[in-house]
């Protein structure tokens, strides 16, 4: 699906669709979707047309489906997992006198949807004139609860605004399941989503008043889910209702006549459960329960909830930018959408597109711990709690798995949605073993920044031991090369089934010694698991020998053994439209070239930059930015983040707007598949990790902030060790200061330093001066100058 490229206009806190532009209307869903980490929806109209993905998604809640292989083989994995399109209720239809509203016909007179990021909700506001002539102005606010997670709501207006007399209206509040989600012409898209036809069979459907409930089940994986509803009304003196229910659909009618300037009000409640165990019954009655707790609050306590909660977030986690409005309001956006994946999860995985549309197969990834969860380490750490248990919870298919494979310990899924490995292309799947050590190094982060020892003894240190087996059984020592790591591949998926991929080994060799140390902070979760001296030994053997392949010649890291030997490829003969070259070369053709996908050795810089010399730096991001095409949007702030480091600034600052624009600006061309969640965590990383230049190697939190010429001021805030610390930086000084408790040690530009509860303000070296980088041909980011 390609679509159209949304434009919005700048402002600090909110994003604004004026009047209707169809060619962007899926992304758009998809920007204005609402979620809360268990429940999402897609800002799709209420009245359901026009449409291009209607999704409603509850976190957890998929199908299975066959995965057929021309040429099957031993360990593929042969179910595919796919998210469900849930029972929608958004909907509520109106009836203008004969007229059913909808955008495509009649005449807009007015149409602006607005998200509210400090209220957490989607306004809308549409004035139209039917093809009969009668006007109305329907206005709505929409909120998917961050403080009650089984809740949404809908607060829905139609006010007559001509003078032709008394208006007949009808009002249609359905829930709706099965609805048709068909992406067309995806055919052949690897990030697309399968299509399920009627994925869901009615189990029960009651309506009473104005409330009704529907339970389905899904046929294959054998989850129910209930979807409720139930209404508030201010309605006119003369109105008749109606409820049914049944099968796929349950309807509130309300049918009224408004006098000219008089209006109607409706609040609709839903609520949503979804169970593997609990019988259609107990599920109709959780959200019957539910939804009178929400009834009861009532509407303006829900709204005040959602923005007090927001309220605290904000406090804690805000960006401020100054000298780009712009990336101000993207970055913010971006933070938003990261929230409202990741909150509410409990439990659940954070999917690579949120819960805001079907795209990967509503899959996660490495994403969430390397992208996502970085982000809400410093600004929502429970949430990283939630996330990393849910993967603790996965770790008995994950040591199935890796029995399957003949491997130890514990190896979790290249991408899933309940923990079992659905990827169907083994060289991009099961080949990718970083996973398990980006996990472990989300655990550690985790752990460095909350000392949360209840979480490590019940969780971390486990999926610590259980990886670092992984790696002790996968690697081998060699005489030559010290502990070699075969046959995997690293983030980038254009080379694949590699040795000593250097990410790979860095992000090991770190897994292998926080291994080490969590079996001496938990001895007894050591001896649980049958952990002995020996074992460990073993482990920091291999970290001390691990294997990281260098070139001398060139003076700079081998992304994997001999990748610098490989054939260039041919930049200058490759036209802009054939890229994503996935999508227009055979992959025999892509893996036996110097062609990067997304960043990788540049990737380990960052995370692993405790490992690198700023030479080493210099000299590898060079090399790779020649050679980097950012066909995944999760290359863009990895770059931006190195760049900053070794001085491109420039540079640091046009990936800056890359990442934080993805979706604003459907730069990828199917943000109408839902929003790239990693890409948009690039936004926070950009401004934190990039410009503020935060490390966190080894439990030590350092900064080293510079700022690119056009930004004149940057501030954030990050939670750690349950404190707040605020960093102003100016283009001369940082200033550092911490809200509340211990002072608290870190370093600046290298330089230890305590900070406390009045302003430490510190001097910014001068940028190093290096040489410019270039980027393949086609391939260089947009110049951004000021906005
Ligand atoms: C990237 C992966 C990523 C996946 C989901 C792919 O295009 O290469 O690194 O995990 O998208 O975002």
């Amino acid at each position: 699906m390609t679509e159209g490229r949304a434009t919005f206009p700048i402002e600090p806190w909110s994003l604004t669709e004026v009047g209707l532009d169809h060619a962007s209307l899926g992304a758009y869903e998809s920007v204005f979707a609402l979620a809360n980490g268990h429940i999402g929806m897609r800002g799709s109209f209420e009245e359901g047309e026009p449409v291009v993905v209607p999704g409603t998604y509850l976190n957890g809640f998929f199908e299975e489906r066959p995965l057929p292989y021309a040429e099957a083989g031993y360990g593929f994995p042969e179910q595919g997992q796919t998210v469900v399109n849930v029972t929608d209720g958004k909907l509520i239809r109106l009836l203008v006198k004969d007229s059913p509203l909808d955008l495509d016909y009649g005449e807009i007179i007015d149409h602006r949807r607005t998200l509210d990021l400090r209220a957490g909700v989607l306004r809308r506001s549409t004035e139209w004139r039917s093809p009969g002539g009668r006007t109305v102005r329907v206005t709505s606010t929409r909120l998917v609860s961050l403080a009650r997670r089984s809740i949404a709501a809908i607060e829905y207006q139609v006010e007559v605004t001509d003078d032709q007399g008394d208006l007949y209206v009808a009002l249609q509040s359905d829930l709706l399941a099965n609805e048709l989600t068909a992406i067309d012409g995806d055919d052949g898209d690897p990030r697309a989503a399968a299509a399920l036809r009627k994925p869901l069979q009615s189990e029960l459907a009651v309506g009473r008043g104005r409330r009704a409930v529907l339970v389905h089940r899904t046929k294959r994986s054998q989850l129910s889910i209930a979807a409720g509803m139930d209404h508030v009304v201010e309605i006119p003196d003369s109105s008749t209702e109606d409820i049914e229910a049944s099968g796929d659909l349950a309807r509130y009618t309300l049918a009224a006549r408004i006098p000219p300037g008089g209006s109607l009000k409706l609040v609709k409640f839903l609520a949503y459960g979804w169970s593997s165990r609990r019988s259609s019954p107990a599920l109709r009655d959780q959200v019957e329960a539910a939804l009178a707790t929400a009834k009861l609050a009532g509407w303006e306590r829900l709204a005040r909830e959602q923005r007090e909660l927001l309220d605290q977030h904000w406090d804690e986690a805000d960006v401020e930018i100054e000298g780009d409005d712009e990336l101000q309001q993207a970055v913010r956006v971006g933070m938003f959408h990261v929230l409202q994946a990741g909150l509410r999860g409990e439990r659940q995985a954070i999917p690579a597109k949120g819960l805001t549309g079907p795209g990967y197969d509503g899959h996660t990834f490495w994403d969430t711990e390397t992208y996502v969860l970085p982000v809400l380490t410093y600004t929502a750490p429970h949430a990283v709690r939630d996330a990393l248990r849910w993967r603790h919870a996965t770790l008995p298919l994950a040591r199935e798995r890796a029995r399957v494979l003949g491997m130890k310990g514990a190896a979790f899924p290249w991408r899933t949605i309940r923990g079992e490995e659905t990827s169907g292309y083994w060289p991009a799947g099961t080949a990718a073993f970083h996973i398990n050590a980006d996990i472990a190094d989300a655990v550690v982060r985790y752990y460095n920044a909350t000392v949360d020892d209840d979480f490590d003894r019940d969780f971390g240190a486990e999926l610590l031991i259980e990886t670092a087996r992984l790696w002790a059984s996968l690697g081998h020592f060699d005489t030559e090369h010290g502990f070699r790591i075969d046959g995997v591949t690293g983030p980038d998926e254009y080379t694949a089934v590699v040795d000593n991929n250097v990410y790979t080994n860095l992000m090991a060799q770190r897994n292998l010694r926080e291994a080490a140390e969590a079996v001496k902070r938990q001895p007894d979760v050591a001896t649980r698991l049958d952990v002995d001296p020996d074992e460990v030994e073993v482990w920091l053997r291999a970290a001390s020998l691990m294997a990281v392949p260098y070139d001398t010649q060139r003076g700079v890291h081998m992304q994997s053994d001999a990748f610098t030997h490989h054939e260039e490829w041919d930049f200058e003969g490759t036209p802009p439209e054939m890229y994503p070259l996935l999508l227009h070369y055979p992959y025999f053709e892509i893996y036996r070239k110097q062609v990067v996908k997304q960043a990788d050795l540049v990737l380990a810089l960052h995370l692993r930059g405790d490992a690198f010399t700023l030479e080493e730096k210099t000299a590898d991001f060079a090399y790779y930015e020649a050679r980097t095409t950012r066909d995944s949007s999760l290359s863009a702030s990895v770059q931006a983040v190195v760049a900053a480091e070794t001085g491109h600034l420039q540079l640091a600052y046009d990936y800056w707007a890359e990442a934080a624009l993805t979706d604003l600006q459907n730069l990828h061309g199917n943000s109408g598949h839902g929003l790239h969640i990693a890409s948009l965590a690039g936004g926070w990383t950009v401004a934190v990790a990039g410009f503020g230049g935060m490390r966190d190697h080894n439990g030590e939190l350092t900064f080293a902030p510079r700022l690119p010429e056009v930004i004149t001021r940057l501030r954030f805030r990050v939670v750690y060790r349950g404190r707040k610390l605020t960093v102003t930086v100016t283009p001369t000084q940082a200033t550092y200061r911490l809200g509340d408790g211990e002072p608290l040690d870190i370093r600046h530009h290298g330089r230890q330093v305590t900070v406390d509860h009045s302003d430490l303000v510190l001097d910014i070296p001068p940028a190093p001066k290096v040489d410019a980088v270039r980027q393949p041909y086609g391939c260089a980011p947009r110049r951004r100058s000021r906005s």
